[in-house]
């Protein structure tokens, strides 16, 4: 078990996963961060580095696992290109996009599908009980299904004789983006419903199917409100009068090996405490900013700072921040972030450019001759110069 790979303490038990891993994946073992605190399992996508799952890498995933045969289409697969181009386009969330997608490439296990491969299952409808599970009867005939298209708000009147294939075709054909998104959403929840008569033998409602789907609606459509950093004029900017503002950097080398640098500053501009560490091993440079973060966080509680003003130059740790994304390795670290809030009065967290945090990128890249060192109301002598430069550019007019 992974749990065995871990010391009491939460962190690797380094010698035994050397002693039994070959370097390579010793090496990418130890490259996973982990969090302060127990958490649950969680389940990472494969297919990206970070791990978050994304429509594009589920249909490169997708296209794989049918060259391989693993699930294969059993369908009339044939749509107009641009329909499919309406369909990813639609605004709704990508595991529902990707759910129908592969419901109507008939990659999904319905129990006919199961018997089809020979797996000894009762083939009857989980939800009626009434005829066989067959992707034409769950997702259309069904009582419960009929129902939840007719009451949504496409009032969709299903035709006994369709076959889904072309139901759903001629959905995605007919209706506007909004339409198809609210079909995405309909038979991802119909899925879900049904999975919950099957493992929790639970009566399913069609009103409760709807009032799924419509809490599937994605809370922020993509594109629309994506954070914009403020492009500043100024290089490095003095917090307001009783705010410490704290820089922080990461850099990593090809060894994988990061280094961390943190500079902690008043309003004057003068320094109250500067940091590095090295080395931590790191899956990536974003992994490595979000876990100079942390390290900043819990070293600034340490320090006694009670009003603070993170600084980072990493747009991706910004963004995963601002949204607080789960399901990736970069929120197990930013949930812990997270928990090291509480322990300030004031918190936040700003995006400048890379030319603005010049005294965090200095201590982070010199952090291996520093190795682990604090220094207070002060820094390193060659970090003098880039203070100074600072603290003119932010100079008050
Ligand atoms: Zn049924």
């Amino acid at each position: 078990m992974v749990a065995d790979l871990l010391l009491p303490s939460g962190t690797w038990n380094m010698p035994l996963i050397e002693w039994t891993f070959c370097p390579a994946t010793a090496e990418k073992i130890l490259a996973v961060p982990l969090p302060l605190q127990l958490m649950e399992d969680s389940l990472f996508w494969m297919g990206t580095n970070d791990g978050v799952y994304s429509a594009k890498t589920g249909y490169v995933f997708l296209q794989q696992v049918d060259e391989q045969g693993v699930a294969s289409p059993s369908m009339s697969v044939s749509m107009e290109e641009g329909r499919w181009k309406k369909f990813w386009a639609a605004p709704s969330l990508p595991r529902c996009k990707e759910f129908s997608w592969r419901l109507f490439h008939g990659a999904i296990p319905v129990r006919q599908k199961l018997r089809q491969r020979a797996i000894d299952v009762d083939p009857s409808c989980p939800i009626c009980g009434l005829e066989d599970e067959f992707v034409d009867h769950l997702f259309m005939r069904c009582e419960v299904m009929k129902a939840t298209w007719f009451g949504s708000r496409l009032g969709v009147r299903v035709d006994p004789q369709q076959s889904f294939s072309t139901f759903f075709q001629q959905l995605v054909r007919d209706l506007d983006d909004g339409g198809v998104a609210e079909v995405q959403r309909l038979l991802y929840a119909m899925w879900e419903a049904r999975n919950r008569a099957v493992f929790d033998e639970r009566r399913v409602d069609w009103r409760e199917v709807m009032s799924r789907a419509a809490a599937l609606r994605a809370p922020l459509e993509e594109g629309m409100t994506r954070d914009v950093p403020a492009a500043t004029m100024a290089r490095w900017i003095r917090p307001t009068r009783g705010i410490v503002k704290i820089n922080i950097d990461a850099a990593v080398g090809r060894d994988k090996l990061a280094g961390f640098g943190m500079v902690a500053r008043n309003y004057n501009g003068e320094v109250m405490a500067s940091a590095s560490m090295y080395p931590t091993m790191v899956l990536s440079p974003t992994i490595g900013e979000a876990l100079s973060l942390r390290w900043a966080m819990e070293l600034d509680t340490q320090l006694g700072f009670r009003r603070v003003l993170f600084e980072t130059d990493c747009l991706p740790l910004f963004q995963a921040w601002k949204k607080a994304t789960r399901g990736s390795y970069l929120f197990t670290i930013i949930q812990d972030c997270f928990r090291f809030c509480n322990l300030f009065d004031f918190v936040d967290f700003t995006f400048v450019r890379r030319n603005d945090n010049n005294a965090a990128d200095y201590m982070a890249r010199n952090a291996s001759t520093f190795t682990n060192e604090v220094w207070v109301e002060e820094g390193p002598p060659g970090l003098a110069p880039l203070l100074l430069d600072d603290c003119l550019a932010s100079m008050p007019l």
